[in-house]
Protein backbone atom coordinates (compact mmCIF):
# COMPACT_ATOMS: atom_id res chain seq x y z
CA UNK A 1 0.00 0.00 0.00
CA UNK A 2 1.13 3.80 -1.13
CA UNK A 3 2.15 6.24 1.82
CA UNK A 4 -0.70 7.53 3.50
CA UNK A 5 -3.24 5.93 1.63
CA UNK A 6 -6.28 5.09 2.85
CA UNK A 7 -8.25 1.71 2.18
CA UNK A 8 -10.58 1.51 -0.20
CA UNK A 9 -12.01 -1.63 1.17
CA UNK A 10 -12.85 -2.49 5.41
CA UNK A 11 -10.63 -3.88 7.30
CA UNK A 12 -11.46 -7.24 8.32
CA UNK A 13 -9.44 -8.32 11.77
CA UNK A 14 -6.64 -11.02 11.36
CA UNK A 15 -5.75 -11.03 15.15
CA UNK A 16 -8.02 -11.96 18.24
CA UNK A 17 -5.59 -11.65 21.23
CA UNK A 18 -6.47 -11.65 24.99
CA UNK A 19 -8.87 -11.82 27.01
CA UNK A 20 -6.33 -9.21 28.38
CA UNK A 21 -6.74 -7.62 31.43
CA UNK A 22 -4.93 -4.09 30.57
CA UNK A 23 -5.78 -2.64 27.19
CA UNK A 24 -2.00 -1.86 26.86
CA UNK A 25 -1.01 -5.01 26.62
CA UNK A 26 -3.12 -5.55 22.65
CA UNK A 27 -0.69 -2.66 21.88
CA UNK A 28 2.15 -4.99 20.06
CA UNK A 29 -0.90 -7.01 18.21
CA UNK A 30 -2.98 -3.95 17.30
CA UNK A 31 0.50 -2.50 15.86
CA UNK A 32 0.58 -5.66 13.82
CA UNK A 33 -3.04 -5.30 12.67
CA UNK A 34 -2.78 -2.20 11.40
CA UNK A 35 0.19 -2.51 9.82
CA UNK A 36 2.11 -0.21 12.17
CA UNK A 37 0.02 2.69 10.60
CA UNK A 38 -1.81 5.42 12.41
CA UNK A 39 -5.53 4.31 11.10
CA UNK A 40 -6.65 8.14 11.45
CA UNK A 41 -3.93 10.06 9.99
CA UNK A 42 -2.26 7.20 8.37
CA UNK A 43 1.90 7.69 9.61
CA UNK A 44 3.67 4.59 9.88
CA UNK A 45 5.24 4.28 13.21
CA UNK A 46 8.55 3.84 11.82
CA UNK A 47 8.74 7.43 10.68
CA UNK A 48 8.16 8.67 14.07
CA UNK A 49 8.31 7.09 17.43
CA UNK A 50 6.65 3.77 18.60
CA UNK A 51 6.48 5.50 22.24
CA UNK A 52 4.01 8.44 20.36
CA UNK A 53 1.49 5.50 19.59
CA UNK A 54 -1.72 4.56 21.32
CA UNK A 55 -3.98 2.31 21.46
CA UNK A 56 -6.90 4.09 20.50
CA UNK A 57 -10.28 3.22 22.16
CA UNK A 58 -12.97 4.06 19.24
CA UNK A 59 -15.72 3.92 21.91
CA UNK A 60 -13.95 6.12 24.40
CA UNK A 61 -13.66 4.41 27.75
CA UNK A 62 -14.74 7.01 29.77
CA UNK A 63 -18.63 6.71 27.64
CA UNK A 64 -17.95 2.73 27.65
CA UNK A 65 -16.08 1.62 30.22
CA UNK A 66 -17.15 -2.33 28.89
CA UNK A 67 -15.80 -2.17 26.39
CA UNK A 68 -12.15 -1.14 27.11
CA UNK A 69 -10.47 -4.06 26.72
CA UNK A 70 -12.79 -5.64 23.89
CA UNK A 71 -10.57 -6.13 20.87
CA UNK A 72 -13.04 -5.04 18.26
CA UNK A 73 -13.14 -1.26 19.88
CA UNK A 74 -8.87 -0.92 19.85
CA UNK A 75 -7.17 0.29 16.99
CA UNK A 76 -3.89 1.53 16.28
CA UNK A 77 -3.07 5.68 16.53
CA UNK A 78 -0.85 8.56 17.23
CA UNK A 79 -1.34 9.82 19.92
CA UNK A 80 -1.71 13.27 18.35
CA UNK A 81 -5.15 11.92 16.62
CA UNK A 82 -5.55 9.89 20.21
CA UNK A 83 -5.41 13.14 22.17
CA UNK A 84 -7.62 14.77 19.49
CA UNK A 85 -10.40 12.78 19.33
CA UNK A 86 -10.12 12.19 23.06
CA UNK A 87 -13.56 11.08 24.90
CA UNK A 88 -15.84 12.35 22.09
CA UNK A 89 -18.56 10.30 20.04
CA UNK A 90 -21.78 11.83 18.68
CA UNK A 91 -24.72 12.08 19.95
CA UNK A 92 -27.88 10.60 17.64
CA UNK A 93 -28.43 13.96 15.83
CA UNK A 94 -24.77 14.43 15.35
CA UNK A 95 -24.43 10.74 13.90
CA UNK A 96 -27.74 11.40 11.95
CA UNK A 97 -25.57 14.67 9.89
CA UNK A 98 -22.47 12.22 9.54
CA UNK A 99 -20.79 13.86 12.45
CA UNK A 100 -18.36 10.79 13.81
CA UNK A 101 -14.50 9.61 13.05
CA UNK A 102 -14.61 6.99 10.90
CA UNK A 103 -12.47 3.89 11.24
CA UNK A 104 -11.15 1.13 9.36
CA UNK A 105 -13.57 -1.84 10.67
CA UNK A 106 -16.29 -0.31 10.01
CA UNK A 107 -15.97 2.29 7.52
CA UNK A 108 -14.01 2.62 3.81
CA UNK A 109 -12.19 5.52 5.06
CA UNK A 110 -11.32 6.08 1.22
CA UNK A 111 -15.06 7.33 1.03
CA UNK A 112 -14.00 9.86 3.19
CA UNK A 113 -10.31 11.25 3.48
CA UNK A 114 -8.15 11.25 0.91
CA UNK A 115 -4.32 11.59 1.34
CA UNK A 116 -3.24 14.19 -1.42
CA UNK A 117 0.13 14.41 -3.21
CA UNK A 118 0.99 17.62 -1.35
CA UNK A 119 1.15 16.46 1.92
CA UNK A 120 -2.72 17.51 2.83
CA UNK A 121 -5.20 14.93 3.55
CA UNK A 122 -8.36 16.01 1.35
CA UNK A 123 -12.04 15.55 2.81
CA UNK A 124 -14.56 13.10 0.45
CA UNK A 125 -17.62 13.37 2.81
CA UNK A 126 -19.04 16.01 5.97
CA UNK A 127 -17.78 12.92 7.90
CA UNK A 128 -14.39 13.56 6.09
CA UNK A 129 -14.71 17.05 7.27
CA UNK A 130 -15.44 16.62 10.40
CA UNK A 131 -12.43 14.13 11.09
CA UNK A 132 -10.00 16.05 9.44
CA UNK A 133 -10.97 19.47 11.95
CA UNK A 134 -11.58 17.06 15.29
CA UNK A 135 -8.23 15.27 14.98
CA UNK A 136 -6.35 18.27 13.09
CA UNK A 137 -5.07 16.17 10.25
CA UNK A 138 -3.89 18.99 8.33
CA UNK A 139 -2.25 20.77 10.41
CA UNK A 140 0.87 22.46 9.35
CA UNK A 141 3.63 20.07 10.47
CA UNK A 142 1.41 16.89 9.64
CA UNK A 143 1.25 18.35 5.78
CA UNK A 144 4.92 19.40 6.03
CA UNK A 145 5.98 16.11 7.40
CA UNK A 146 3.85 14.09 5.07
CA UNK A 147 5.01 16.25 2.42
CA UNK A 148 9.02 15.33 3.40
CA UNK A 149 7.92 11.99 3.46
CA UNK A 150 6.64 11.39 0.14
CA UNK A 151 9.16 13.62 -1.98
CA UNK A 152 11.94 11.20 -0.25
CA UNK A 153 10.55 8.57 -0.92
CA UNK A 154 9.89 9.30 -4.74
CA UNK A 155 13.25 10.25 -4.63
CA UNK A 156 14.38 6.86 -3.16
CA UNK A 157 11.97 4.78 -5.74
CA UNK A 158 14.14 6.83 -8.92
CA UNK A 159 17.28 5.79 -7.36
CA UNK A 160 16.58 2.58 -7.22
CA UNK A 161 15.04 2.64 -10.66
CA UNK A 162 17.91 4.19 -12.21
CA UNK A 163 20.24 2.43 -10.43
CA UNK A 164 18.46 -1.03 -11.72
CA UNK A 165 18.71 0.54 -15.57
CA UNK A 166 22.29 0.83 -14.77
CA UNK A 167 22.92 -2.58 -13.57
CA UNK A 168 20.94 -3.92 -16.85
CA UNK A 169 23.03 -1.78 -19.07
CA UNK A 170 26.44 -3.08 -17.35
CA UNK A 171 24.77 -6.72 -17.77
CA UNK A 172 24.61 -6.10 -21.40
CA UNK A 173 28.32 -5.08 -21.94
CA UNK A 174 29.39 -8.27 -19.82
CA UNK A 175 28.35 -10.60 -22.44
CA UNK A 176 30.28 -8.19 -24.91
CA UNK A 177 33.92 -8.28 -23.00
CA UNK A 178 36.12 -10.69 -23.84
CA UNK A 179 39.40 -8.92 -22.43
CA UNK A 180 39.51 -10.51 -18.84
CA UNK A 181 40.75 -7.06 -17.05
CA UNK A 182 38.24 -5.19 -18.42
CA UNK A 183 35.55 -7.66 -17.29
CA UNK A 184 36.52 -7.75 -14.11
CA UNK A 185 36.53 -3.82 -13.62
CA UNK A 186 33.11 -4.52 -15.24
CA UNK A 187 31.37 -7.06 -12.89
CA UNK A 188 33.12 -5.13 -10.10
CA UNK A 189 31.07 -1.79 -11.50
CA UNK A 190 28.14 -4.40 -11.69
CA UNK A 191 28.71 -5.29 -7.23
CA UNK A 192 28.98 -2.06 -6.28
CA UNK A 193 25.56 -1.21 -8.51
CA UNK A 194 23.68 -4.18 -7.14
CA UNK A 195 25.21 -3.34 -3.17
CA UNK A 196 23.69 -0.14 -3.67
CA UNK A 197 20.47 -1.22 -4.75
CA UNK A 198 20.45 -3.35 -1.70
CA UNK A 199 20.99 -0.14 0.34
CA UNK A 200 18.23 1.95 -1.28
CA UNK A 201 16.17 -1.05 -0.81
CA UNK A 202 16.71 -1.44 2.95
CA UNK A 203 16.49 2.21 3.26
CA UNK A 204 12.36 2.71 1.57
CA UNK A 205 11.57 -0.01 3.95
CA UNK A 206 11.05 2.80 6.53
CA UNK A 207 8.25 3.88 4.80
CA UNK A 208 6.16 0.68 5.68
CA UNK A 209 4.94 -2.00 3.31
ZN1 LIG B 1 -2.55 9.83 13.62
Amino acid sequence: MSLFHYQKITHKRKLSPGPFKNYRTYKKYLKIEFDATCVYCRMPDSLSEEKSYAVEHYRPKSKFPHLETAYSNLFYSCCNCNGYKGSFWPDNSQKAMGMFVPNPCDHVMHDHLRSQAEGTIKPHSLTGQWAIELLDLNAPLQVKKRLTYLKFKKTIESQIADLKGTYSELEKNEKKIVDSKKLKSLQQDMADVERQILEYEDAIKIFGS
